[in-house]
C-alpha cells in the first residue's frame, strides 16, 4: 500500500497533483487530483476498485495520444498504463493475458534486440502470438511484429499510443485496425469482475472498441508469420506515407473528427472536408490546424486545451455551414 501526503492509501504508487499534460502527446491538460500507478495488471483492477471504494470513478489513460484534457484542476482519479508495458510470448495454448507467474513467461522485447540473427526460429512459425498488457506501445507491437517477421499489425505504424488505448479506440487506419490480430481480451467490467473474452464476443466497429465502459486489461495477440524483410518492407512504406501526409513530429492529439458517413459526405474525409471550407493553418491562441492535414490541430508551443477546443468549435461550425455536415469528434475530451 502507498500511503500519500493527503492520508489515502493506495495498493499502488500514486500522485497527488500530478501534471497530466506530461502524459499527452499533444502536451496539454491540467492538474489531476490523484494519478496512479500500477505496474502490473492485478494492480490496475486493485487501483480501479480502491478508487471506486473511495466514490471516484477512475479515468484510464493510455498514452494520451486521442485525448484532450482541460485546463486547470480536474478533480478525481486517473490511472495511467505507462508502468504496464509488458510483453510476452505464450507460454503454452492456455493463455492468460494478464498472467503473473513469470517463470511461465519471458519478457519479449530484449530477447529479441539481442539476436542480430534474422532468421526466424521454427517455433517462431508455430505459434505466432504475443501477450500484451494494456500499457504496452502501439509504436512497440509494431516493432516487435516486424523483427519477428509477423503480419497484421502494418496498419498501425505511426499510430501512437498504448494497447489499451488501441483497444478501447479501435485504432487504425485504412490498412487495418487494432481489433484485427486480437485473438482475446482481458477487461475488468464496470461491475468489478475481471473476464477473458474471445474476439467473437466483442464488436468492434469504426474507431470503437466497444469495451462499453469495461476496461482493457491485457491481450492476446494472433499474427501471420511472413519475412522480416517482407515485414520491414510494408512498414518503411506506410511510414513514409504517413509520415509525408500526417504532423507525425509536431504535437497534437491525433485526429480531431471522425470520417463522416462517406454516403453523406461524397466519400470525403473529414480532414478533405475541412480543407475545402478553408479550415487549413486556421489558428487560435497557441493552437493551429495542421498545414500537413487538416483534421490534426497542433499545439505551436505556447497552447491550452482552451485554445483547441475553441478550433475544434470553429471548424465544426465552418464545415455544418458550407456542407451542412456535422462532424462527429475523435478525440476524447475530459473536462
Ligand atoms: C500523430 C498522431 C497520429 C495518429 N494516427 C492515428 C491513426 O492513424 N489511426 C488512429 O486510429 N489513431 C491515430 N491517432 C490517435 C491515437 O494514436 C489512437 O487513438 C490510440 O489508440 C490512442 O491510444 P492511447 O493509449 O494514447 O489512448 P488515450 O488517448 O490515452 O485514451 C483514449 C481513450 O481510450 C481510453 N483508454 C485508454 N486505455 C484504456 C484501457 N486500458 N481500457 C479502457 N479504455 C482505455 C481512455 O480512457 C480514453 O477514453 C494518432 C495520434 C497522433 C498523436
Amino acid at each position: 500500500m502507498a500511503e500519500s501526503k493527503k492520508g489515502f492509501q493506495w495498493p499502488c504508487p500514486a500522485l497527488p497533483d500530478a501534471d497530466l499534460s506530461a502524459h499527452t502527446t499533444a502536451r496539454l491538460g491540467g492538474v489531476a487530483q490523484w494519478l496512479l500507478e500500477p505496474n502490473h495488471p492485478d494492480q490496475f483492477v486493485e487501483a480501479v476498485l480502491a478508487a471506486r471504494e473511495r466514490g471516484f470513478e477512475p479515468r484510464i489513460l493510455g498514452g494520451g495520444a486521442n485525448l484532450l484534457i482541460a485546463d486547470g484542476v480536474l478533480s478525481g482519479v486517473f490511472i495511467t498504463t505507462a508502468r504496464m508495458s509488458r510483453l510476452f510470448r505464450p507460454a503454452d495454448s492456455s493463455v492468460d493475458p494478464t498472467a503473473s507467474e513469470e517463470d511461465a513467461l519471458s519478457p519479449l522485447l530484449p530477447h529479441l534486440l539481442c539476436r542480430p540473427d534474422p532468421m526466424l526460429e521454427p517455433e517462431r512459425q508455430e505459434d505466432p502470438r504475443l501477450v500484451a498488457w494494456a500499457g504496452v506501445g502501439l509504436p512497440g507491437l509494431v516493432r516487435a511484429t516486424r523483427l519477428l517477421g509477423w503480419s497484421g499489425f502494418e496498419g498501425l505504424v505511426g499510430v501512437p499510443g498504448h494497447l489499451g488505448g488501441g483497444l478501447a479506440m479501435n485504432a487504425g487506419g485504412r490498412f487495418g485496425d487494432t481489433w484485427d490480430v486480437v485473438e482475446s481480451v482481458r477487461i475488468l467490467t464496470p461491475e468489478g469482475d475481471v473476464r477473458h473474452l474471445q474476439r467473437d464476443a466483442c464488436h468492434p466497429t469504426y474507431r470503437n472498441g466497444n469495451l462499453r465502459g469495461a476496461i482493457a486489461l491485457g491481450a492476446v495477440l494472433r499474427f501471420e508469420p511472413t519475412s522480416r524483410a517482407a515485414v520491414e518492407a510494408v512498414v518503411r512504406e506506410r511510414l513514409a506515407a504517413k509520415s509525408a501526409a500526417q504532423p507525425l513530429t509536431e504535437r497534437s492529439s491525433g485526429c480531431i473528427f471522425k470520417n463522416p458517413d462517406p454516403g453523406r459526405s461524397g466519400g470525403k474525409s473529414a480532414g478533405a472536408l475541412i480543407e475545402e471550407c478553408g479550415g487549413k493553418g486556421l489558428k487560435e491562441g497557441g493552437a493551429r490546424v495542421s498545414h500537413k492535414h487538416a483534421n490534426f490541430i497542433v499545439n505551436t508551443g505556447s497552447a491550452r486545451t482552451i485554445d483547441v477546443l475553441r478550433l475544434i468549435e470553429c471548424l465544426r461550425e465552418l464545415v455544418a455551414d458550407k456542407t451542412g455536415i456535422e462532424l462527429e469528434t475523435e478525440v476524447k475530451i475530459w473536462r
